[in-house]
């Protein structure tokens, strides 16, 4: 068993994800909010996309070095 500390608030938990099951749903969410956002925008930097999906560019940058297409 691995403790892993959950990339959106910061809690200790155990699973296979990079966010606790808290999060999770919201991380989906979120996740496909960008996901939409890049492939209609590839070249928008990640503050930009940050600003226009409202999602923080933290999690976006996550979103986008966990290989968003491979994951969703
Ligand atoms: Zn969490």
């Amino acid at each position: 068993m691995e403790f892993k500390r959950c990339a959106r608030c910061g809690c200790f938990f155990v699973t296979d994800g990079g966010v606790c099951n808290a999060c999770a749903p919201k991380d989906r969410l979120d996740m496909v909010k960008v996901k939409n956002y890049f492939e209609e925008n590839p070249n928008y930097s990640i503050d930009n996309i940050s600003i226009n999906t409202g999602v923080s560019a933290k999690n976006v940058s996550r979103y986008l070095n966990n290989g968003i297409n491979g994951n969703i």
